[in-house]
Protein backbone atom coordinates (compact mmCIF):
# COMPACT_ATOMS: atom_id res chain seq x y z
CA UNK A 1 0.00 0.00 0.00
CA UNK A 2 0.88 3.67 -0.66
CA UNK A 3 0.05 6.66 0.12
CA UNK A 4 -1.28 8.83 -2.83
CA UNK A 5 -1.43 12.59 -3.16
CA UNK A 6 -5.30 13.82 -3.03
CA UNK A 7 -6.10 16.41 -5.57
CA UNK A 8 -7.01 19.76 -4.58
CA UNK A 9 -10.24 21.66 -6.08
CA UNK A 10 -10.88 22.89 -8.98
CA UNK A 11 -8.46 20.11 -10.83
CA UNK A 12 -10.72 19.57 -13.45
CA UNK A 13 -10.46 15.75 -12.67
CA UNK A 14 -12.92 16.81 -10.01
CA UNK A 15 -15.79 17.93 -12.48
CA UNK A 16 -14.98 14.87 -14.45
CA UNK A 17 -17.85 12.22 -14.62
CA UNK A 18 -16.21 8.36 -13.84
CA UNK A 19 -16.24 5.41 -16.12
CA UNK A 20 -17.47 2.58 -14.57
CA UNK A 21 -15.01 -0.33 -13.52
CA UNK A 22 -15.00 -2.90 -16.62
CA UNK A 23 -13.55 -5.63 -14.53
CA UNK A 24 -12.34 -6.24 -11.11
CA UNK A 25 -8.48 -6.55 -11.03
CA UNK A 26 -5.12 -6.81 -9.00
CA UNK A 27 -4.97 -2.90 -9.92
CA UNK A 28 -8.95 -1.92 -8.99
CA UNK A 29 -7.24 -3.32 -5.76
CA UNK A 30 -4.23 -1.83 -5.47
CA UNK A 31 -5.94 1.66 -6.46
CA UNK A 32 -8.43 0.91 -3.34
CA UNK A 33 -6.05 -0.30 -0.74
CA UNK A 34 -4.15 3.03 -1.22
CA UNK A 35 -7.21 4.72 -1.07
CA UNK A 36 -7.97 3.87 2.26
CA UNK A 37 -4.77 4.41 3.49
CA UNK A 38 -4.75 7.74 2.07
CA UNK A 39 -8.59 8.74 3.40
CA UNK A 40 -7.12 7.42 6.98
CA UNK A 41 -4.17 9.53 6.81
CA UNK A 42 -5.86 12.53 5.72
CA UNK A 43 -7.77 11.61 7.90
CA UNK A 44 -10.83 11.45 6.81
CA UNK A 45 -14.26 9.28 6.50
CA UNK A 46 -14.56 9.01 2.96
CA UNK A 47 -12.17 9.35 -0.38
CA UNK A 48 -13.31 8.88 -3.61
CA UNK A 49 -11.07 7.83 -6.44
CA UNK A 50 -11.69 11.08 -8.08
CA UNK A 51 -9.55 12.40 -5.64
CA UNK A 52 -6.33 10.60 -6.32
CA UNK A 53 -6.54 11.82 -9.85
CA UNK A 54 -8.46 8.45 -10.68
CA UNK A 55 -11.58 8.98 -12.70
CA UNK A 56 -12.87 5.54 -12.13
CA UNK A 57 -16.00 5.02 -10.01
CA UNK A 58 -14.36 4.01 -6.74
CA UNK A 59 -15.03 4.83 -3.64
CA UNK A 60 -13.63 4.38 0.18
CA UNK A 61 -15.30 4.90 3.34
CA UNK A 62 -15.26 4.50 6.81
CA UNK A 63 -17.78 6.48 8.63
CA UNK A 64 -17.05 5.86 12.55
CA UNK A 65 -13.23 5.14 12.74
CA UNK A 66 -12.45 8.29 14.39
CA UNK A 67 -15.17 6.70 17.02
CA UNK A 68 -12.41 3.69 17.03
CA UNK A 69 -15.04 1.37 15.23
CA UNK A 70 -13.32 0.57 11.96
CA UNK A 71 -15.38 -0.29 9.28
CA UNK A 72 -13.72 0.09 6.14
CA UNK A 73 -15.55 -0.06 3.31
CA UNK A 74 -14.76 -0.34 -0.75
CA UNK A 75 -17.42 0.17 -3.18
CA UNK A 76 -16.74 -0.02 -7.16
CA UNK A 77 -19.20 1.16 -9.44
CA UNK A 78 -21.62 2.11 -6.90
CA UNK A 79 -25.18 2.93 -7.59
CA UNK A 80 -27.92 4.44 -5.04
CA UNK A 81 -31.19 2.36 -5.92
CA UNK A 82 -33.45 4.20 -3.62
CA UNK A 83 -33.63 7.39 -0.70
CA UNK A 84 -35.62 8.42 2.13
CA UNK A 85 -37.98 11.21 1.61
CA UNK A 86 -36.85 13.25 4.55
CA UNK A 87 -34.01 15.58 4.03
CA UNK A 88 -31.52 16.54 6.60
CA UNK A 89 -28.93 19.26 6.63
CA UNK A 90 -25.69 18.57 7.50
CA UNK A 91 -22.11 20.45 7.78
CA UNK A 92 -19.90 18.90 5.14
CA UNK A 93 -16.03 19.16 4.83
CA UNK A 94 -13.95 17.63 1.41
CA UNK A 95 -10.93 16.43 1.73
CA UNK A 96 -10.05 17.80 -1.68
CA UNK A 97 -11.71 21.63 -0.49
CA UNK A 98 -9.24 21.82 2.23
CA UNK A 99 -10.74 24.11 5.24
CA UNK A 100 -13.86 24.89 3.65
CA UNK A 101 -17.43 22.75 5.35
CA UNK A 102 -20.43 23.97 3.76
CA UNK A 103 -23.98 22.99 4.93
CA UNK A 104 -25.49 20.27 2.68
CA UNK A 105 -29.27 18.97 2.38
CA UNK A 106 -29.79 15.20 1.51
CA UNK A 107 -32.03 12.97 2.17
CA UNK A 108 -31.57 11.04 5.88
CA UNK A 109 -31.32 7.65 3.89
CA UNK A 110 -30.16 6.05 0.93
CA UNK A 111 -30.05 2.52 -0.29
CA UNK A 112 -26.50 1.81 -1.99
CA UNK A 113 -25.67 -1.39 -4.46
CA UNK A 114 -21.93 -2.03 -5.42
CA UNK A 115 -20.11 -4.92 -6.38
CA UNK A 116 -17.08 -5.29 -3.90
CA UNK A 117 -12.90 -6.34 -4.25
CA UNK A 118 -14.29 -10.16 -4.99
CA UNK A 119 -16.49 -8.71 -7.97
CA UNK A 120 -19.64 -9.79 -5.47
CA UNK A 121 -22.71 -7.72 -5.72
CA UNK A 122 -23.53 -5.83 -2.00
CA UNK A 123 -26.40 -3.52 -1.18
CA UNK A 124 -26.37 -1.88 2.47
CA UNK A 125 -28.89 1.10 4.06
CA UNK A 126 -26.75 3.93 5.15
CA UNK A 127 -28.50 6.70 7.37
CA UNK A 128 -27.54 9.77 9.06
CA UNK A 129 -23.89 11.14 8.78
CA UNK A 130 -23.36 7.41 7.09
CA UNK A 131 -25.94 7.98 4.34
CA UNK A 132 -24.54 11.62 4.06
CA UNK A 133 -20.93 10.29 3.33
CA UNK A 134 -22.11 7.77 0.59
CA UNK A 135 -23.90 10.68 -1.11
CA UNK A 136 -20.82 12.74 -0.82
CA UNK A 137 -18.82 9.91 -2.43
CA UNK A 138 -21.01 9.38 -5.62
CA UNK A 139 -21.45 13.21 -6.17
CA UNK A 140 -17.29 12.65 -6.53
CA UNK A 141 -17.74 9.68 -8.94
CA UNK A 142 -20.50 12.31 -10.93
CA UNK A 143 -18.22 15.18 -11.29
CA UNK A 144 -20.10 17.26 -7.91
CA UNK A 145 -18.61 18.87 -5.39
CA UNK A 146 -20.09 20.27 -2.01
CA UNK A 147 -19.80 23.83 -3.75
CA UNK A 148 -22.04 22.47 -6.30
CA UNK A 149 -24.88 21.59 -4.08
CA UNK A 150 -24.77 25.36 -2.01
CA UNK A 151 -26.62 28.76 -3.30
CA UNK A 152 -24.49 30.85 -5.11
CA UNK A 153 -24.07 33.62 -2.02
CA UNK A 154 -22.63 30.45 0.19
CA UNK A 155 -20.43 29.69 -2.87
CA UNK A 156 -19.20 33.49 -3.25
CA UNK A 157 -18.29 33.60 0.40
CA UNK A 158 -16.60 30.70 0.72
CA UNK A 159 -14.43 31.20 -2.59
CA UNK A 160 -13.42 34.11 -1.13
CA UNK A 161 -12.11 32.48 1.79
CA UNK A 162 -10.78 29.52 0.01
CA UNK A 163 -8.79 31.45 -2.53
CA UNK A 164 -7.40 33.84 0.18
CA UNK A 165 -6.06 30.56 1.57
CA UNK A 166 -4.66 29.88 -1.76
CA UNK A 167 -2.48 32.97 -2.07
ZN1 LIG B 1 -15.21 15.27 -0.97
Amino acid sequence: MSLRAIVAWPDPVLSTACAPVDEVSAHTEQLAEDMLETMYAAPGRGLAAPQVGVALRVFVMDATWKEGIYRPLICVNPEIVGTSDRMIEQSEGCLSIPGISVPVSRPDEVHLRWIDLNGAACEQTFQGFAAACVQHEMDHLDGIVTLDRVDAETRARVLTTYGARAE
